[in-house]
């Protein structure tokens, strides 16, 4: 066992006030280490130490900071193992899932938020009120100050890595509270920002429950908030962040489905359908939670899907030839059992490709789903693949747009005015067009329409979240 994971607040590491909790391997459940857990005294004395070093951090030369941000980069490199290590064994992905969370994404956040800070534009605007030259306006961009960062367990360092990253480099200071499942990975993270040389209070690190997430929502002086995790807390931090009057980046569930047309590509289909529905187990807001497929090919499909779902090796996911390793925790491992149990009930054929052991949940097709089971209608996040059929695109988009959530949708088709059709039609934060639901760009805005959450990060669009826009009108007469 690893030795007590601590806080990190003001430069100093530090107990918190509740006590040492135990975090644990999703694999077999043993007991990896402890933490510390912070509560709402400790998120204030953070939060206060974030307020006092903000000033001084904004009015920081840009270039001072572009170097911070670079310097952690190596650092994050040197680390990639350590924590790609942690990740697995905590929660649960492969340890090929776990460095692609950090090399392919997580610590480029460092050098594209540093970049896009460098190329980030103001506006000059014209005097549209008085027949003069002598007005002058400009908008000008000012962080916002201390910013809260709430993250989820299924990419417990790449996620928050967005928000941090960004909120710094705009000039806001941070207090973030991990995810309770990951403190192994998240506190080697947060040792980055010691190590590369941010001032003390810039950054923090919280370690703890959800009442230590309810404390840094409710502190007056956190003005800003970032949370990605479930609709379900999504929406009382949304009451609680609108009753303070704070900025919110809210990232929330998904159950974006794949839709599969009669003209489509179907190797091509399967493929995608395997990344979407068992890439990390299914632990991916952006999973392909629904497979709408057409009717001329149902049966087809379903044939070389199990084939193909069948060759996926699971278990331990720190082996190296693991395709696909357990759930991260006991709550959604009910929830899976809790969803395919409700399809069954309901008329579903099940199809596994093994028997559930522990936490180990085996590639699972569902066929002769309705859109009345809650596999259908709700998140379900685990590897699941309800097949639901079509007669024809709108149907498929009657049938894709009833749920509650519109994070990413796919459609494969070969038929070009089909798939404008998908575009148009598609309630949803990102439509990809014979492309799994898996995908991202970094450099492309990302969040959900509907109840799958508020606003939109990457790149610029994640500048503009956390600064405060500022018109200035300069009389020069
Ligand atoms: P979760 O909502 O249970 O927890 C997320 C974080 O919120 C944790 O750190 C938790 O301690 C904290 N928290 C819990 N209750 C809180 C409260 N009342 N106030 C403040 N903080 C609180 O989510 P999870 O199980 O860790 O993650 C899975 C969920 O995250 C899924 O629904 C998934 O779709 C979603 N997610 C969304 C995106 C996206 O970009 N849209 C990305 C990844 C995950």
């Amino acid at each position: 066992m690893s030795d007590l994971i601590q806080a990190y607040i003001n430069g100093q590491w530090v107990d918190g006030s509740g006590g040492v909790g135990e975090y644990h391997s999703a694999f077999d459940g043993s007991t990896l280490g402890t933490f510390t857990v912070c509560q709402a005294s400790d998120v204030e004395r953070a939060v206060a130490a974030a307020r006092v070093a903000q000033a001084d951090w904004a009015a920081t030369p840009l270039l001072d900071k572009v170097d911070l941000m670079y310097a952690a980069y190596e650092l994050c490199k040197v680390a990639n193992e350590e924590i790609a290590q942690s990740i697995s064994a905590e929660m649960g992905k492969t340890i090929h899932e776990s460095r692609e969370e950090m090399l392919q994404y997580g610590w480029g956040h460092f050098r594209r938020a540093a970049e896009d800070m460098l190329r980030f534009r103001g506006m000059t605007l014209p005097n549209s009120e008085t027949r003069s030259n002598s007005k002058r306006m400009f908008v000008q961009q000012y962080p916002l100050g201390v910013v809260g960062v709430i993250s989820p367990f299924n990419f417990p360092v790449d996620i928050p890595a967005i928000a941090i990253t960004y909120a710094l480099i705009a000039g806001n200071t941070v207090v973030w509270k991990p995810s309770e499942h990951c403190p192994g990975s998240t506190r080697r993270y947060a040792q980055v920002f010691e190590d590369a040389g941010f001032p003390k209070g810039v950054f923090n690190f919280v370690p703890g429950y959800s009442d230590a997430g309810e404390a840094l929502v409710e502190n007056p002086d956190v003005r800003g908030l970032f949370f990605t995790g479930s609709t379900r807390v999504g929406r009382k931090i949304a009451a609680a962040a609108g009753a303070g009057l704070k900025r919110t980046l809210l990232e929330l569930g998904g159950n974006g489905p794949i839709i599969v047309h009669s003209d489509a590509d179907l190797d091509r289909a399967v493929e995608a359908t395997i990344t979407g529905c068992f890439y990390m187990a299914g632990q991916v807001c952006t999973a392909a939670e629904r497979v709408l497929v057409h009717e001329n090919v149902h049966d087809d499909f379903v044939a070389r899907l199990t084939e193909r779902a069948k060759k996926l090796k699971i278990g331990d996911p720190l082996n190296e030839d693991t395709d696909m390793g357990p759930l991260c925790n006991d709550n959604v491992l009910r929830q899976v059992v809790s969803h395919v149990d409700d399809a069954r009930s309901k008329g579903a054929d099940v199809i596994q490709t093994a028997d559930v052991v522990g936490r180990l949940y085996p590639p699972t097709i569902l066929v002769n789903v309705t859109n009345e089971m809650l596999i259908a209608r709700e998140e379900t996040f685990g590897p699941v693949a309800p097949i639901i059929k079509f007669r024809n695109v709108e149907e498929a988009l009657e049938i894709a747009n009833s749920t509650e959530f519109g994070l990413n949708a796919a459609a494969f088709t070969s038929n070009l005015r089909d798939a404008w059709r998908f575009v148009d039609g598609l309630q949803h934060g990102t439509v990809l067009i014979n492309e799994t639901t898996n995908y991202w760009d970094q450099l492309a805005p990302f969040g959900g329409a509907k109840s799958s959450g508020l606003g939109r990060e990457l790149s610029s669009w994640a500048l503009g979240a956390f600064t405060e826009t500022k018109t200035v009108v300069f009389d020069i007469s």
